[in-house]
């Protein structure tokens, strides 16, 4: 279930720590709104999803040692995670995700995570990684990759079910690996349709694309569920919480590369928009109304985004014309500890200017993020519609457009063929990754 809440209205008033003389055109000084978001997920992976699960694993896993392609009982090793949630390509966001659960250490109704606080569910058996801010948009638009924290072996894959859930029904989209030490990892809630092409029996390197992160089965937003056993036994004996502390019972060391902090306060991005945002459930419920581009009278929303907001901490912003210099600045001090949340402040810019790319700039924890928007005397045109040019029918399924001067191809998903300088011809296609791929073909087309 996810709350936006809108705790606190107040005037953060006469905060301006600049140094010159009272800036006179700057009419409104900046009004706080938001709070905290609460991601809280309930019951990711209900008991009868569990046990076919299990089912499959168990079958799939005998059938893979059967043709050769995994050990029955694989040497102990120790497996390394690196972290296994990322921004696609073409995500700029400083990050896009938080924690919201870990392991439940307690095995009776209480609650207790690997570091002794409560940060987890009765019962939860993994670590759910959550997207922030605009987990739909996010979602819909394919930009956080869930990855393979370790290399290993595809042992089952689970796809083709409905991935917009708020609440708790239905079976997940998840990919299940094989470690070489027989270890298994769990990487859940993935969206329909987006998983690895690679069938089972085959292996993935660490890093390597698994699928989106969304909102399958028993979840109540996008996140990811990755559970962890030492072995193809899952049950309490078997469970690994990969994060090492004082409260983990389950394994004395991390299964981390680099295990982050319990908290890591971090700005996940800083963005303006035209209306206040409003966060909901499912897609349909969530209103980004992200805006890059205001005239005199509009009101300009420049909001900031967190994951771990730490009590004790400031974040400093500014506001900077387009000449660089410095239109106002403010800060916050955190008065509370939350998985994520959101600030934002509005304003109304001079009548006369000055009109060109402004950038609001928030520094926090040491790091500082930029987001520029433009600020312009009238509404620029709209864009120039070129037709597109369609390719191969009336209804093309490929069609080139001229997008801001540059060719843009939309769906090339089967590849350019470009003909070289010496008569051989060469398949280009471009990764879920974006890396760009040249295949040489055996003959050029007629
Ligand atoms: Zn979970």
């Amino acid at each position: 279930m996810k709350l936006p809440t809108t705790l606190f209205l107040f005037l953060a008033c006469c905060v301006f720590a600049n140094t010159q003389a009272p800036i006179p055109e700057l009419k409104n000084p900046p009004v706080e709104n938001g709070g905290e978001y609460i991601y809280r997920d309930e019951a990711c992976v209900p008991p009868a999803l569990r046990n076919q699960i299990v089912q499959m694993l168990t079958a799939n896993r005998a059938e893979l040692v059967e043709q050769g392609i995994l050990q029955e009982h694989p040497p102990r090793m120790i497996v390394s995670f690196e972290w296994p949630v990322v921004n696609a390509p073409g995500n700029h966001w400083n990050n896009s995700w938080g924690i919201s659960n870990f392991v439940d250490q307690d095995l009776t109704s209480g609650l207790e995570d690997y570091e002794c606080f409560a940060r987890t569910y009765d019962g939860h058996k993994g670590t759910d990684i959550f997207t922030w801010p605009y987990p739909w948009y996010l979602k819909d638009n394919d930009l956080v990759y869930v990855v393979a924290g370790a290399p290993g072996t595809i042992i089952a894959k689970h796809d083709g079910n409905e991935d917009d859930h708020c609440s708790c029904f239905g079976t997940w989209n998840a990919v299940y690996i094989e470690h070489a030490d027989g270890s298994i990892a769990w990487y859940g809630h993935l969206k329909l349709g987006s998983l690895t092409t690679k069938s089972v029996g085959e292996t993935v390197t660490t890093g390597e694309y698994l699928g989106v992160v969304a909102s399958s089965g028993c979840s109540t937003g996008p996140h990811l569920h990755l559970e962890v056993y030492d072995d193809d036994i899952y049950n309490y004996d078997h469970l690994i919480d990969p994060f090492s502390g004082p409260c983990n019972d389950f394994n004395a060391s991390s299964w981390w590369v680099d295990q982050l902090d319990y908290r890591e306060p971090k700005i996940n991005t800083i963005l303006t928009h035209d209306t206040p945002p409003v966060h909901g459930c499912p897609s349909p419920n969530e209103f980004p109304h992200f805006d890059d581009i205001f005239i005199p009278g509009e009101t300009i929303y420049t909001a900031a985004y967190f994951k771990d907001q730490l009590a004790g901490t400031t974040v400093n912003y500014e506001l900077l014309r387009p000449n660089g210099t410095s239109y106002t600045t403010w800060s916050k001090d955190f008065v509370n500890t939350y998985n994520a949340s959101w600030w934002y402040y509005f304003w109304t810019f001079p009548n006369d200017g000055p009109f060109g790319t402004w950038k609001f700039k928030a520094t926090y924890q040491g790091e500082t993020v930029e987001h520029p928007f433009q600020y312009l005397e009238e509404e620029p045109p709209p864009e120039e519609e070129v037709p597109g040019v369609g390719i191969g029918t009336s209804d093309p399924l490929t069609e080139l457009h001229l997008h801001d001067g540059a060719l843009y191809i939309d769906n090339a998903a089967k590849g350019i063929i470009l003909k070289g300088e010496n008569g051989s011809c060469y398949l280009l296609k471009v990764d879920t990754g974006g890396a760009l791929v040249a295949e040489l073909l055996d003959d050029c087309p007629e």
